[in-house]
């Protein structure tokens, strides 16, 4: 009899437990949701709806799948966490109650007995604000990175503009004949015209200017883009605008400079035959510019550091233009993120405010 009363007593302070821990998280402003491995919603938070704009009816029973339409991104990580017993953390676009989509922080992380593994997500709207600190960080990271920068690019920048003026006047003095010695003078300019980009690339950086944001739309960024862009033989770009795209706050110079960064990357990550699709969509508050790839795609290991200066996988990278896309994006209080699938291409979006 003691042992059915104690179990009954231990019973009841179990589910008191329960309940003063649900009611912790239904004060939350991060929404919770836990589903199964299959991604059926059984428990959910009162902010979570709130985030999702779904009607009272809540969502258990639901799939996640509904509200993570970014299938890849949100397949890849639940993968991990199912994986790896840890927080899995990105940042990803949902689809919220009438097909408004969402920018949200999200962190997967797996729960509960092997026979009954459950995944939990918590989830943070970012829409209007990405975490102060870390823009905060990456801008301080800069700003003291820039200043060597700067240094060290206007040391190499006189001498290399003497060298280069030398070598083009050498190369008059040698006769068409030679064509030996064109042909090394030739090779010596190519060079030099590479560490001059690579100079240019490191004073872009250091002498980040504060943006002029200007009522304004895309479009003339974007065309204009189209035009000067040299794909690689075998790439094929395709560019597709929004119906109608809304004026936004923007610094033209800027923007173009983040899109000139993202097709390049674009370019350099095909190995052959491959395409570059240019877009533009209206979502939610707002619009977003993506630059999808048919290229080799970024590992996990990479992922993490994508946005840090001065991280390349390249051999002749500089490490600086995601770096600097990053801030400037965040200049214009938008998001940029990324998403890739190793060996199918990766997609980066610019979400700015409308
Ligand atoms: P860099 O191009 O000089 O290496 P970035 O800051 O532009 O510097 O990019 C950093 C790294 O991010 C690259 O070296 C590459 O590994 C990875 N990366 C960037 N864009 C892509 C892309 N579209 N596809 C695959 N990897 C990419
Ligand atoms: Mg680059």
């Amino acid at each position: 009899m003691d042992e059915k009363l104690n179990r009954l007593k231990k019973n009841i302070e179990e589910q008191e437990a329960l309940l003063a821990a649900k009611q912790c998280l239904g004060c939350a402003h991060e929404g919770m949701l836990v589903t199964t491995l299959d991604g059926t919603i059984t428990e959910a938070t009162s902010a979570a709806e709130h985030i999702l704009e779904t009607a009272s009816a809540g969502l258990r029973g639901h799939s996640i799948h509904e509200f993570c339409t970014a299938r890849d991104a949100y397949d890849e990580m639940s993968r991990q966490a199912v994986r790896e017993e840890r927080a899995w953390n990105r940042s990803m676009v949902v689809s919220a109650g009438d097909g408004k989509r969402k920018v949200v922080n999200m962190s997967i992380q797996r729960a509960g007995a092997p026979a009954a593994l459950r995944l939990v997500h918590v989830f943070q709207d970012c829409t209007d604000l990405r975490t102060m600190e870390e823009r905060l960080l990456q801008s301080e990271r800069l700003a003291t990175v820039g200043r060597f920068a700067s240094q060290i690019a206007h040391e190499i920048r006189n001498p290399l503009n003497s060298i280069l003026l030398n070598i083009e006047l050498l190369e008059d003095e040698i006769a068409e004949s030679n064509k030996e010695g064109r042909g090394l003078i030739r090779s010596v300019l190519r060079e030099l015209d590479r560490l001059n980009d690579i100079v240019s690339e490191y004073l872009q950086y250091s002498r980040f200017p504060k943006p002029h944001l200007k009522r304004g739309r895309v479009d003339g960024v974007i065309q204009g883009l189209r035009d000067s862009f040299h794909a690689r033989q075998g790439i094929q770009l395709t560019v597709n605008l929004a119906a109608s795209t809304p004026e936004l706050w923007l610094d033209e110079g800027l923007l173009r400079q983040v899109l000139d960064n993202l097709m390049r990357n674009a370019n350099e990550a095909i190995e052959g035959e491959g395409t570059i699709e240019l877009e533009t969509d209206v979502m939610d508050r707002f619009l977003a510019i993506r630059v999808k790839d048919s290229g080799v795609g970024i590992s996990l290991e990479a992922r993490a550091k994508l946005f840090e200066p001065f991280f390349t996988t390249k051999s002749h990278g500089t490490g600086l233009g995601l770096a600097t896309s990053q801030q400037i994006v965040f200049e214009h209080n938008g998001h940029l993120l990324v998403e890739s699938q190793p060996g199918k291409g990766s997609t980066f979006s610019i979400l700015l405010p409308l």
